[in-house]
């Protein structure tokens, strides 16, 4: 944080490192460079075959980026669905009831044709097959793999095969295990993939902004992507965050970040096995092997929006998710809960049984207020401030998330509350 207020931020530096636009960049180049060092070395990657490039603003420009520097407009692609765990970027389109077609969400699908993956609605894991059987008939130019809500570790080589078999390109797009992927807690890409894009802000924990890796070989990848961040897509580089994220990745080569990567994977498995054992809760894939928990609340009756808002109102964050199975993103049928900023509180795999126990609480009360406001949303969020055992929930949430640290800053100074008053 302190980087992202630093005076780095009043500096224009268009361009790469000792080939800028603009003069005056000498400690500019040093911060950037050392970032990429540091990108480079965070991955164990040689930088004989490895290039990175950090410029990118967030993750989904990096990997606009990266369609933009290797593929031509209306090329193939195939990612993961977002109903199935994917994220937008990956190509996510819909369909438009009013106007009876096929709908465009990301950019990323109006200008490139996108055939979208999916998980297997009853394992929960990404159904090789159908890839495979899809790739090759669609023969796509590139295939992504990578997901917003996918609690499962990446099969590399059967990605690569499918992408060999149909001369596609491969890119993994790392955003939501970066961290994981570091400290060896999740499969490393980097052995199978042309391409590595992430984010740096989930579980790598930096500032928010986006990195590309790409191999360094006679398909000239470099230039490529270098010149599609800029001048194709971004302007200046936002060096105070480059700053921020050099400094996060030389935390991420510590061992106490090894150690945290691993609570982080004790801390969500410990929430899932509360939920499915003590509660009998569905968990989309029967659990989980990183950072997060996808539960499917359609056993419960409840949607995930209705659930969502209902957590709100005992200052428990989550997001509703579509799970597997789930036709639309629209409405989906469960949450998603994420460990890693609790981790960074210091909470450990009790803290998160603990969590597992208030999720259950407010569950069952949501399905009560569900009895009486009936299935419109609207309804069943009108009545969430009167419940009385929402209120009380609420009351020892906030006690028991105020015995843990927060990091950035002291909720005792807090200037503003929640509508709630807390
Ligand atoms: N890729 C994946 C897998 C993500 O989950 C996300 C964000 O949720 C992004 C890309 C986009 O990142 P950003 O929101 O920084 O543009």
């Amino acid at each position: 944080m302190e980087c992202l207020g630093s005076a780095l931020t009043n500096k224009y530096s268009e361009g790469l490192p000792h080939a800028r636009y603009y003069g005056g960049n000498e400690i500019v180049d040093q911060v950037e460079i050392m970032c990429q060092k540091r990108a480079l070395e965070a991955y164990g990657l040689d930088p004989e075959k490895w290039g990175v490039n950090v410029q990118p603003y967030s993750g989904s420009p990096a990997n606009f980026a990266v369609y933009t520097a290797l593929l031509r407009p209306h090329d193939r692609i195939m990612g993961l669905d977002l109903p199935s765990g994917g994220h937008l970027t990956h190509g996510f389109y819909t369909y438009s009831k009013k106007e009876g077609t096929r709908k465009a969400v990301s950019a990323t699908s109006v200008y490139f044709e996108s055939l979208p993956y999916r998980v297997h609605p009853e394992t929960g894991y990404v159904d090789h097959e159908q890839l495979a059987r899809d790739a090759g008939l669609f023969k796509p130019a590139m295939i992504i793999c990578g997901g917003s809500a996918y609690p499962r570790d990446w099969d590399y080589a059967k990605f690569r095969e499918i992408a060999d078999a149909n001369g596609s390109l491969l890119m993994m797009d790392m955003a939501h295990i970066s961290g994981l992927v570091a400290t060896g807690e999740q499969s490393s890409p980097f052995d199978y993939c042309d391409i590595v894009t992430t984010t740096t802000h989930k579980s790598l924990r930096g500032p928010r902004a986006g990195m590309i890796f790409f191999r360094k070989d006679e398909r000239g990848f470099e230039s490529r992507i270098n010149q599609a961040v800029f001048p194709a897509l971004q302007g200046g580089p936002h060096e105070h965050q480059i700053a921020g994220v050099a400094t996060q990745l030389k935390e991420v080569c510590t061992p106490e970040f090894k150690v945290y990567s691993q609570q982080v994977k004790k801390n969500a498995a410990a929430l899932a096995n509360r939920l499915q054992t003590k509660y009998g809760y569905k968990m989309a894939s029967g659990g989980t092997e990183n950072h997060l928990v996808l539960w499917d609340l359609k056993p419960n009756g409840i949607t995930g929006s209705k659930y969502e808002k209902a957590c709100d109102h005992v200052c428990i964050t989550l997001n509703k998710n579509c799970v597997p199975g789930d036709r639309s993103a629209v409405t989906p049928g469960g949450v998603r809960i994420g460990a890693p900023a609790l981790t960074t509180r210091k909470m450990c795999e009790e803290d998160f049984e603990q969590i597992g126990d208030f999720l259950h609480e407010v569950l069952e009360a949501s399905l009560k207020i569900q009895e009486k406001s009936g299935p419109k949303l609207k309804d069943f969020a009108a009545m969430l401030d009167s419940d009385e055992t929402l209120k009380d929930i609420r009351e020892r949430v906030n006690k028991f998330a105020t015995s843990f640290p927060m990091p950035g800053f002291d909720p005792k100074e807090m200037k503003y509350t929640s509508p709630n008053g807390v």
